[in-house]
This record gives structure tokens, C-alpha cells and sequence, in this order.
């Protein structure tokens, strides 16, 4: 090897290993941060006996693996994710320092790559992403004026507008939230046209992580859907008022922490022959469906639809809801980094340049 190729490997290795001690740092920040909790003071400590943790456990990647991922005073499992936010942090800051080498631009991607592992995290234990992200990639945008000078500044606006509709079309038609496009008209801010093969890329790897989440939980959806149809059928019977006649979704509703919360407020009342119920049927409706999915993860949130007719269910589908902000980061990080390269890559296919 020669010694511009040993030099190299060394600050790569460095840089990595700099990403992956930031990890554990945001490790902390995707923990506290939707508790409320200050991440500055308190010292690390295992979350089931409490023992604090000595600092020659808490190096990142190592220590988990070398204590085989148990705590080692009460053995209990800890979570392989905060080895894999390490990983991913060091993995990111070397792809910036690869593109970009050491350079504004670089720390820019950095930054950008933290605030996404924290916010994809964050969403997928709270199915929220939280402003204070958002807000961050907004000034991140601005600092980009300054470190992209090529870009024009009208750019920038161009790439949050060409973004928000068709996202907002996508929150309005369900799956996606209010959190999901707000976070995109920040990238879009951010990245210019780049956000356009970020939001292919991040809507493609949404659908294929839809299709694994509703594999693994189709058996489970299934028999809550049957034992919702049960539930529900018998509520119909209870007094022989709440007939319906026919209507597609005759009540959606939603569970969140383990409650579970009929919607009212899109009640078809044409469908309910004599009005539609009481609060306090719907009261009584929102127990037993409480009751029924009791086992359910309570930090998950659930949506589900009844079809009914002639007053006999139809139909019931119940699911989880899907957090996004991961897919949608891996498609921002890749287009941070080769966006341009994709997009011209793009037009050259189709002739246009
Ligand atoms: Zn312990």
C-alpha cells in the first residue's frame, strides 16, 4: 500500500468512527426528546434496573456486541437499535466525507444525515415527526445558499412548491401525514430539484416497507378485523335502534395508545334508519373495541373501517399505521448525495439532453 492509500483508509476509518460516537448521542436525543426529557444532564442508565452504565460500556457498536446486547449487571436485552443508529451515523458521515470530502458541503450532508436518523426514528416510535426537525432542515436550507453558491435561490422555492402539492394530495387521500409533507417542503427548500428523484425514490421504498409491515401483521389484522365484526354486529343488536341500511364505511375509527376513537364526525347519517347513535352508544362501542385490541403494542397506532348492511357487518379491515419518515429519508439521503448525478442521468435516458 502506499502511503496516500494508508493515509486515506486512516481518515476514513476516523471519520466513521466520529459518525458513530454522534450516534450515540442521537440515541439519546431520538429517547429523551419525545419524553421531554433534558439531554444534556443524567447519565446513561439500563432501562430495566436502572444501573447506570460504566463508561467503558458505553462505547458505541463495541460494547453491545462484546456484551453479547444484555446489560451486564441484570442481563437484561438491550435494543439492537442503538447499535444500528451507531452504525448508520458513522456509515452516513463516511458517505458525506466520500462525496464531498472535507468541505462546508460535507458538514451540511452531515448534519442533515443526523436529523433524519433522529426524525425516522422519532416518527417510527410515535408515528410523529417532529417539528423541531423540520424547522431545522428549513435553516439547514438557508445555509445552503451560502455553501451551493451554483444554485440559484429561486431554486430553492421551486423545490419546496414543486413538492408540498402532490404530497399534500398524497396526506389528503390518507397514508401519508400532515408532518410527512411539511418535512418535504423543508427538503424541497433544502435540495432544489434534487428533491424530485428523493421523493420517487422515498415513495418506491414506502411501499415496498407497506408491503413487508402488512405481511408480517396480516394474520394478526386478520383476527382483530373478525373479532371487530363480532363486536360490532352484536353493538347493532344491542337495542333494536341502530339499524342501518347500506353504506360503504359505516364507521371508521381509529386506536391510539390502546383507545380506541370512533369518528364521528364522518358518520353517514342517511345510513342509521333512525338517526345515528347516541355518544353514548358510540361510548359503548369504543370500550368494547378498546378492550378487544388490548395486546396490541400500545406506542403503535391503528385505523380500521366497517362495512356494514341490512344491519349485518360486511366487512371490517383493520391495520397498522406506517410510518414514512424512514423511506422517505433513505430516498433525501441518496439524492443528497447523487441527486444531480441521478437527474441528469434521468434526462440523458429520455433524450432530453
Ligand atoms: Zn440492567
Amino acid at each position: 500500500m502506499t502511503g496516500i492509500l494508508w493515509y486515506d483508509t486512516v481518515v476514513c476509518i476516523l471519520v466513521f468512527i466520529f459518525g458513530a460516537v454522534i450516534g450515540s448521542f442521537l440515541n439519546v436525543v431520538i429517547y429523551r426528546t419525545p419524553l421531554k426529557m433534558s439531554i444534556i444532564s443524567g447519565p446513561s442508565h439500563c432501562f430495566s434496573c436502572g444501573e447506570k452504565i460504566k463508561p467503558c460500556d458505553l462505547v458505541p457498536i463495541f460494547s453491545w456486541i462484546f456484551l453479547g446486547g444484555k446489560c451486564r449487571n441484570c442481563k437484561a436485552p438491550i435494543s439492537a437499535r442503538y447499535t444500528i443508529v451507531e452504525a448508520l451515523t458513522g456509515f452516513s458521515f463516511l458517505a458525506a466525507y466520500l462525496r464531498f470530502h472535507a468541505s462546508l458541503p460535507m458538514v451540511v450532508a452531515i448534519v442533515f444525515f443526523c436529523l433524519l436518523i433522529v426524525l425516522s426514528c422519532i416518527d417510527l416510535d410515535t408515528l410523529e415527526i417532529p417539528y423541531w426537525c423540520t424547522i431545522s432542515i428549513a435553516v439547514l436550507g438557508i445555509a445552503t445558499f451560502f455553501t451551493e453558491p451554483n444554485m440559484p435561490w429561486w431554486e430553492h422555492f421551486a423545490g419546496a412548491a414543486v413538492i408540498a402539492v402532490p404530497f399534500a394530495v398524497l396526506a389528503l387521500f390518507g397514508g401519508m401525514g400532515g408532518g410527512d409533507v411539511q418535512l418535504m417542503a423543508a427538503c424541497g427548500f433544502m435540495l432544489g430539484w434534487k428533491i424530485v428523484p428523493a421523493a420517487v425514490i422515498g415513495v418506491i421504498c414506502g411501499a415496498i416497507y407497506g408491503i413487508f409491515q402488512t405481511a408480517i401483521t396480516s394474520k394478526r389484522d386478520k383476527s382483530i378485523s373478525a373479532s371487530i365484526s363480532v363486536v360490532f354486529g352484536d353493538w347493532l343488536k344491542t337495542d333494536g335502534e341502530k339499524m342501518v341500511e347500506s353504506s360503504s364505511d359505516i364507521v371508521v375509527g381509529e386506536i391510539e395508545k390502546g383507545v380506541c376513537k370512533v369518528n364521528t364526525e364522518i358518520f353517514d347519517e342517511k345510513a342509521w334508519i333512525n338517526g345515528k347513535p347516541s355518544d353514548e352508544q358510540i361510548n359503548e362501542l369504543n370500550e368494547s373495541i378498546s378492550k378487544l385490541v388490548g395486546d396490541v403494542p400500545k406506542n403503535k397506532e391503528f385505523v380500521f373501517r366497517i362495512t356494514a348492511e341490512n344491519n349485518t357487518v360486511k366487512k371490517v379491515k383493520f391495520r397498522q399505521r406506517i410510518a414514512f419518515g424512514p423511506s422517505l429519508s433513505v430516498g433525501l439521503a441518496i439524492s443528497a448525495l447523487h441527486g444531480e448525478m441521478i437527474i441528469k442521468w434521468y434526462l440523458d435516458l429520455m433524450g432530453i439532453r
